[in-house]
């Protein structure tokens, strides 16, 4: 794995920009964050480090600042969906590998997806799907981490207590697994195998494809 963080360019410094440049600096990473606001960027400049001010639209602007010397960019440009689209094309014009961009439904991130978005993020859906789950007590976290693959932590149903995981039947009966456990009393989790035995004050973390962990959360 590498040693050092890849340098992102962030452009977009609404609320989801700002916290994802942050998030960034904190983990050790180099960012150039860019807005076309003055007033944004001059808020930000004493917090995010290098702040500059530029339409993103403008692929000279955008030359000008060494975009295109960057293999990561994110577009967190949310609200101006016209501005968000053309600049993630002109990324992909200026040959950056990895494009992340933010969409606001999911028509936007169809259309992101089809100018050059690598992965595209549809943080209000996703959010409000997770606090779904965690509203209607299923689950105490819920993680999408692909499409069609999500983590989910919760306590133990009655029948996987007291009996070793690798002769509960549970992946060819419900198709989820149990990856980690965090037994009553523990403050971490740990590995679990075929041996561990679960207890009812136990937290399981599940993992599987969400229509199975949705179905098998939702009967616990
Ligand atoms: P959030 O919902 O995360 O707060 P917004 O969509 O409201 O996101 O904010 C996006 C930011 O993107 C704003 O600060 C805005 O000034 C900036 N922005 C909009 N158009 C451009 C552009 N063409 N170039 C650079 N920044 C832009």
């Amino acid at each position: 794995m590498a040693d050092r963080l890849h340098p992102v360019v962030v452009i977009g410094l609404g609320r989801f920009g700002t916290a994802l440049a942050t998030g960034l600096i904190e983990q050790g990473g180099e960012v150039l964050a860019v807005d076309s606001s003055p007033a944004v960027v001059q808020r930000l400049s004493g917090q995010l480090g290098q702040v500059v001010t530029a339409d993103a639209t403008d692929v000279d602007a955008l030359r000008e600042l060494g975009v295109q010397d960057f293999d990561r960019a994110v577009v967190a440009i949310g609200t101006h969906q016209h501005a968000s689209i053309l600049v993630t094309s002109l990324l992909d014009e200026l040959g950056v590998e990895s494009i992340w961009a933010k969409a606001l439904d999911r028509q936007h991130a169809r259309i992101l997806r089809r100018v050059g978005a690598h992965h595209v993020v549809l943080p209000e859906e996703e959010m409000g799907s997770r606090v779904a789950h965690l509203v209607s007590g299923e689950v105490s976290d819920y993680l999408r981490v692909s499409d069609d693959w999500v983590l989910a932590t919760a306590r133990p149903p009655q029948d996987l207590v007291g009996v070793p995981l690798g002769e509960s039947g549970l992946r060819r009966r419900h198709r989820v697994t149990v990856v980690s456990v965090k037994p009553a009393g523990s403050a971490e989790f740990t590995y679990t195998d075929a041996t561990t035995v679960l207890g009812y004050g136990d937290e399981i973390l599940l993992a599987g494809r969400t229509a199975d962990v949705d179905r098998y959360v939702r009967s616990l």
